[in-house]
């Protein structure tokens, strides 16, 4: 049966690219009835962090792929299987495919006159013993190729006489990650390898390490590098990379996982907007992409929106709450009342495409004082726009508090200056939300109510 892994190092912010892997994977073992496993890759002792172990665990959980699944198998922790790393480095020596070598990069360069030429093969036939300093090479075949099988890039031969004698134990006996990397594989009884073309060239040393160890090699699949709007590979210095910074921003998970699945893959019909357990069944491997995938945060953003329109309103109230009620609403929790809320969040969620907008459409409503803004005052304050606000506040206090009233009123105060309803508007916004866009103006007028309207208007004319 399929058994797929994904193996994330806990190394720092969980990638976009990470996600992707994970995702295809899922999909994958799904699709077989087969098993994902996890295996978190924490053999980099000078880089892991515990937090970035959470941080995987909850991101995997927020796009779906959740340990309570009977597909989910682990997680399981490389670093607990070390002793079969090096026990599996001594069996390939005692078996002659792997020799002790105490060359230095010094040496190498002495020899071959260049930093960046491969192992020269100096210990191969030196009869090293194990010892402190002697690094464990794995003997490469001279001959043949290494026929790379891969779902996504077809078969890719690496010639043998190219590959170099790599180091596979340092010196103390501990497994360097490439062996690490398939022993566990081998251990887990992994029968595909999904991950990132990155690894391709890995692939070829480490099918060699499969088959040196008695095993069937698995069915590789490289997925096509993911690259920003220049065509550079993303990277977490340059781009925005982490998925929690999109959740963050208020990218629902759904869109998230539903853009995240189309970077190097489209269902043949080239319907993209569509639930994951869809995209699961349409997907095959041998459809993805070689060229590189073009993360596009304008489509992801377009996604979202799109996303955003189509929950119902309580869903919609849900997804808003971290917003509203938690560390990111800027105004005080007391102040927060969800029957106001209700009130325009319809309004809300056709105008958004991340939720982190939220606030921002609806903060004059919870602020004790509207948000204070001195670009906007500047643009909407113009000369003439104190006596707008003045005619306005009268037209304000004796209006009737439906919305076609407070538009009427607010008409009449321009008229009485000239001007259009768009010019005496904007004051008129700005005075009692803050700013210069936003809901329509005689929905907020009608619910913040007309004590704060008159309020605001009055300190606005000061
Ligand atoms: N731990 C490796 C990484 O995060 C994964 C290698 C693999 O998938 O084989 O890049």
């Amino acid at each position: 049966s399929v058994r797929v892994r994904f193996a994330p190092s806990p190394t720092g912010m969980f990638h976009v690219g990470g996600a992707r892997s994970a995702l295809y994977n899922w999909a994958v073992a799904h699709k077989a009835g087969g098993v994902f496993v996890l295996r978190i890759e924490d053999t980099d002792e000078a880089r892991n962090r515990p937090e970035w172990t959470d941080g995987i665990l909850s991101a995997l959980a927020a796009i779906g792929i959740s340990p309570a699944d009977p597909a989910f198998e682990g997680p399981y922790f490389q670093s607990r299987n070390a002793t079969l790393h090096r026990e599996s480095a001594v069996r390939l020596f005692e078996a002659g495919r792997a020799y002790h070598c105490d060359c230095t990069r010094e040496d190498l360069e002495a020899r071959t006159g260049s930093k960046h030429l491969g192992y020269d093969g100096f210990c191969r036939d030196r009869g090293l013993a194990a010892g402190d300093g002697r690094a464990l090479r794995f003997r490469t075949p001279d001959e043949g190729v290494t026929v790379v099988a891969d779902l996504v890039r077809g078969d890719t031969e690496f010639p043998n006489a190219s590959l170099e004698d790599f180091v596979i134990a340092r010196g103390n006996g501990s497994a360097v990650f490439l062996l690490a990397n398939v022993v566990d594989d081998v251990d887990q009884k992994i029968t595909m390898v999904i991950r990132g073309e990155e690894h391709l060239s890995n692939a070829a040393k480490q099918q060699l390490l499969w088959e040196a160890l008695g095993a069937t090699p698995p069915q590789w699949a490289h997925l096509p590098v993911i690259v920003n709007e220049k065509r550079q590979k993303l990277s977490k210095r340059r781009d925005k990379v982490a998925l929690e910074s999109y959740l963050d921003e208020g990218y629902l998970p759904d869109a998230l996982v539903n853009y995240l699945f189309l970077l190097g893959w489209g269902p043949k019909d080239d319907i993209e907007i569509r639930p994951y357990a869809e995209l699961e069944q349409l997907f095959d491997l041998r459809d993805v992409n070689k060229s590189s995938a073009f993360f596009d945060v304008k489509k992801l953003s377009s996604f979202n929106a799109d996303y955003i329109r189509a929950l119902d309103a309580d869903a919609f109230v849900r997804a808003c709450e971290p917003w509203l009620l938690g560390p990111k609403a800027p105004w005080a929790k007391e102040a927060y009342d969800p029957a106001v809320f209700a009130e325009v969040a319809p309004l809300v969620q056709t105008r958004i495409t991340v939720l982190d907008e939220v606030p921002m459409y609806v903060d004059f409503l919870f602020l004790a004082e509207p948000a204070d803004d001195e670009a906007a005052w500047a643009k909407a304050m113009k000369p003439g726009a104190a006596d707008v606000l003045t005619s306005a506040r009268e037209e304000l206090s004796r209006a009737e508090w439906t919305v076609d009233a407070l538009k009427a009123a607010v008409e009449a105060a321009g008229a009485a200056h000239g001007l259009k309803l768009s010019k005496s508007q904007a004051p008129v916004r700005v005075a009692v939300t803050g700013r210069t866009i936003g809901l329509p103006l005689f929905e907020s007028l009608q619910v913040l109510g007309r004590d704060r309207v008159l309020t605001r208007v009055d300190r606005a004319v000061e």
